[in-house]
């Protein structure tokens, strides 16, 4: 018989970001292992296609994938995501807060207010307000898992992606939060802190091989991340695997963190 630590047959896990990259490869791995996942970002026509080829993989299976288009940043769109997910799948087990944006390189000197608080309000007030959302079923059902994707940027100083890491270590605070007021209802809040991923969002630093070297060459495992190497953390935590495990933050950065 095999182990059921890991299967998530039964749940339901919406999933910001999940159009490509981490997100998507977070959603793949649940789908496979059971849930029914929610494909969310601003393109409709890309989450479709995404629904799609997940549903193609695991037809006659448990796990299964619609297509939820919203904008992160505003919060009725936050609303009708969360509104839709509860109409089309019952009920909302597993939230995972993946989306955020980095729209400034540089000294914080120079940053423009507009770009300080577009990073504040995408990758830390919209997760809270989909866990104010969500919260409420998982408290009534004394059960819910909620992982936010932080980054290691935000457990170091950084010169020149200092809001972002600003950003990411408020995240880190927040699932503390979340994690102290509602563990007696059962519900575990964790954060996933991957080091450098290949997707589009880190494309500067891997595209360039150069480039890529000099990130990599000082860490243990002396190369970048795929996001599959991301996706188990997240099935552990929303399994019954991590049925103890709230409050922290999973670093999965190849030892970079720890290396230097
Ligand atoms: P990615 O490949 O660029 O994917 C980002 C996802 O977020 C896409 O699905 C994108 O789709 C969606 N998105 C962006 N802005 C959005 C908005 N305003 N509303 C809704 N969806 C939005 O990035 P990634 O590397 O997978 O990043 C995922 C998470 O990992 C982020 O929280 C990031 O900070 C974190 N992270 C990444 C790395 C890395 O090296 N890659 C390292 C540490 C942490 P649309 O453009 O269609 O909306």
């Amino acid at each position: 018989m095999s182990s059921k630590l890991f299967d998530l047959t039964g749940k339901t896990a919406l999933i910001t970001g999940s159009s490509k990259g981490i997100g998507e490869a977070i959603a793949y791995e649940m789908a496979r292992h059971g849930a029914q996942v929610v494909i969310s970002s601003r393109k409709g026509d890309v989450c479709e296609s995404v629904a799609a080829a997940i549903n193609a993989e695991t037809e006659g299976e448990a796990g299964g994938a619609i297509a939820i288009p919203a904008h992160v940043g505003h919060k009725e769109q936050l609303q009708m995501l969360v509104d839709k997910t509860r109409e089309k799948l019952g009920k909302i087990d597993i939230l995972v807060c993946n989306a955020a944006v980095n729209p400034y390189y540089g000294s914080m000197m120079d940053i423009p207010d507009s770009a300080f608080e577009k990073i504040l309000d995408i990758n830390i007030m919209s997760n809270h307000w989909l866990c104010q959302m969500v919260l409420p079923e998982m408290i009534e059902r004394k059960d819910g898992v909620i992982m936010v994707v932080s980054s290691v940027g935000g457990l170091k100083g950084s010169a020149d992606l200092g809001t972002y890491a600003i950003s990411k270590a408020a995240d880190v605070q927040l699932v503390r939060n979340l994690a102290v007021e509602h563990g007696p209802n059962n519900i575990r809040v964790n954060a996933i802190s991957p080091g450098l991923i290949r997707t589009d969002f880190a494309r500067a630093l891997w595209e360039n091989p150069d480039i890529l070297k000099r990130a990599t060459q000082a860490d243990p495992l002396r190369r970048i991340g795929e996001p599959s190497e991301v996706a188990g953390i997240a099935v552990y935590l929303g399994s019954t695997a991590g049925a103890f495990t709230t409050g922290q933050n999973f670093v999965v950065d190849g030892g970079a963190t720890i290396g230097r």
